[in-house]
Order: structure tokens, then C-alpha cells, then sequence
């Protein structure tokens, strides 16, 4: 496992846990966690159940945008789906699929307007600068929107899923 780079100074980090960064947070404690050796209070999480890092070390003013980018402007949208209209009585499960649909599809607005793929759309990837990005991607953006460019948008980046395919020899529309 490579060490994730610090952004602010360049150092490989070292691998540790939440005993160490969370302190307070006994449910974390074995948590792996990669943390800058220079900087103060940067680190990164990893993907679940594994040591690889979920990006690079944040400092807490990195961290903090991107709390605020998911409270305020990224889970708002997702969550709000199912009161958008269109889908009828929900049950509780229900809600969850508009839900689970509505997130993958907030993520391929966000990664289409910022030119990024699916991939490297994730928030713990995102430098400061990109968060102000995705900031002012979304503002004002509503769920109708994001639904609409899903079904008709353009400039959609392929996503793997089959959409209707052009006739062979037919040039692919912009
Ligand atoms: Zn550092």
C-alpha cells in the first residue's frame, strides 16, 4: 500500500488509527487512518475495511469544506428526491431507490460539470479549490434539474450503462 502524499508539504503519510486522531471517539479507535507526520491535524480516512486511503491528508479547513459541501449542497439533493414530485405513494423502501437512484445521479451532475469522471467525483478527493468548484456547480441546482439532464442531458461522459446507441455509421450527436 503506497502511502498517500501531503498536498500542503509533500510528505508520504504514516499509517495509523482513531485511537490516535479520535480520541474522544472509542467507536473509531481502529479505524485506519493515514496522518501527515509534518503537518498538524491532517489526515485521511480509508475505504471501509481496508488501509486504502480515501484520497490524500486533509488539514481541517480542507475537511471542513467538505462537510459543508455534503450538508449543505450534495446531500440535500439526493435526500429531497423523493419529494420532487413524480413518484407517487413511496414506502419506506421505496424511498430508499429514488434515494440510492437520485445520489448516483447528483455524482454524474457534479463529475459532468466539473469535467471529471464518476471515478475521481468523490468529495474525499476533492482539493479546496474543487470544493469551491462543486460549491458553485450545485448552487441553485434542484433535483428536477439533475433528473432531466439525466434523461435527456447532453454532454453526458459515458457511464457504462447502455443509453440508446446510435445506429452504426450514424455519428455520435453532440
Ligand atoms: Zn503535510
Amino acid at each position: 500500500m503506497a502511502a498517500p502524499i501531503c498536498p500542503t508539504c509533500g510528505t508520504a503519510a504514516r499509517l495509523t488509527d482513531g485511537r490516535e486522531i479520535y480520541p474522544h471517539r472509542p467507536d473509531l479507535a481502529d479505524k485506519p487512518i493515514w496522518a501527515c507526520t509534518v503537518c498538524e491535524d491532517t489526515y485521511v480516512g480509508c475505504h471501509p475495511g481496508t488501509e486504502e486511503p480515501l484520497g490524500f491528508p486533509a488539514d481541517a479547513a480542507l475537511r471542513e469544506a467538505r462537510i459543508l459541501l455534503h450538508h449543505r449542497r450534495i446531500d440535500p439533493l439526493w435526500k429531497d428526491a423523493p419529494r420532487t414530485g413524480g413518484y407517487g405513494r413511496l414506502d419506506a423502501e421505496g424511498i430508499k431507490t429514488v434515494q440510492r437512484a437520485a445520489r448516483v445521479r447528483v455524482y454524474g451532475f457534479l463529475a459532468a460539470r466539473m469535467g471529471l469522471t464518476r471515478e475521481t467525483c468523490h468529495t474525499a478527493m476533492f482539493t479546496l479549490e474543487q470544493c469551491r468548484e462543486a460549491w458553485t456547480a450545485l448552487k441553485g441546482v434542484s433535483y428536477g434539474e439533475i433528473r432531466d439532464w439525466a434523461k435527456f442531458g447532453e454532454g453526458r461522459k459515458p457511464t457504462g450503462r447502455k443509453r440508446r446507441a446510435p445506429a452504426s455509421g450514424e455519428g455520435v450527436a453532440a
